[in-house]
């Protein structure tokens, strides 16, 4: 069964708010690897006319599996807000996700990673995370996203090399080769775009709806009702701009485990994906 791209909708609009995921906790001691030969992570092969894939969920005939996706935002224009106390990043989150010992893929902007680079590393050397690309400032890849900023058609990728370079520099080694588009917003001007930097493009087949949502009962109901075996569910690790998003992740995890399902990252469901049961891109 083939699943035609879908007109995404109330996202990660938070052209103002910009989500930060962080740590409070000390780097973790990687396990060393002795002879672990470098493994290449699973992307999807190149949709019609080569255009970057597009990945918006799992084989759902394959187990219940559900990947938590984190994204955190920040733009470049947001450096005085931080410097002014505004915290874009969300420690509490990241402590619940490990103390709960729950895979999550974090799509990262590079200017977060400049602004929390202690965090930006420590997340991307625990092996419970993979951290993934989110652009470099959270512009629009399209016109009329939300009312984000756009990056013209020639900086795409430019940006999101930009972005991975921000990503290495904070010393997050091995960022995957994932792209989110910010605002979810993207058409085959973008997909043609980044066709030569190789990533896959994910989306999200369930919205957490957890931009500027105070009450985490929302966020959990909204989530619980919307994930289904294969399932990519989109929420922010920002303190300022997802205030609820921790405490709905503490009753989403044991409820979605009672239900039987299996958190992993991401990369793990593009692995699991076939010819017979993924996205594929579609101009709009
Ligand atoms: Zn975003």
């Amino acid at each position: 069964m083939i699943i035609l791209l879908r007109r995404v909708t109330a996202v990660c609009a938070l052209s103002a708010v910009l989500a930060a995921c962080g740590t409070d906790r000390p780097p973790q001691a990687a396990p060393t690897p002795v002879s672990a030969p470098p493994s290449r992570p699973p992307t999807l092969a190149p949709g019609p006319a080569g255009l970057t894939p597009v990945f918006e969920h799992g084989p759902r005939t394959r187990g219940r599996t559900v990947a938590l996706t984190f994204d955190a935002d920040m733009t470049a224009g947001q450096g005085p807000r931080a410097a002014a106390g505004e915290r874009f990043d969300h420690p509490r989150l990241i402590s619940t996700l490990r103390a709960l010992k729950v895979p999550a893929t974090v799509f990262m902007t590079g200017r977060w990673a400049e602004q929390y680079p202690d965090q930006a590393r420590s997340i991307g050397r625990d092996p419970l995370f993979e951290v993934a690309n989110h652009s470099y400032s959270h512009y629009a890849y399209t016109r009329d996203c939300y009312g984000l900023p756009t990056v013209p058609e020639e900086r795409m990728r430019s940006d999101l090399e930009r972005a991975y370079a921000a990503l290495r520099k904070a010393g997050v080694a091995d960022p995957m080769p994932y792209f989110r588009f910010p605002g979810g917003c993207y058409d085959r001007r973008a997909l043609k775009a980044l066709t030569p930097a190789g990533v896959t493009a994910v989306q999200w087949d369930v919205v957490g709806g957890d931009a500027f949502e105070t009450d985490p009962d929302v966020v959990a109901r909204q989530v619980l009702a919307g994930v289904r075996p294969g399932s990519v569910v989109v929420l922010h690790c920002t303190r300022s701009a997802a205030p609820a998003t921790e405490r709905a992740v503490r009753t989403i995890v044991p409820e979605l485990r009672r239900e039987g399902f299996r958190f992993v990252k991401v990369s793990e469901l593009i692995a699991a994906a076939d010819s017979g049961e993924r996205t594929r891109p579609e101009a709009r």
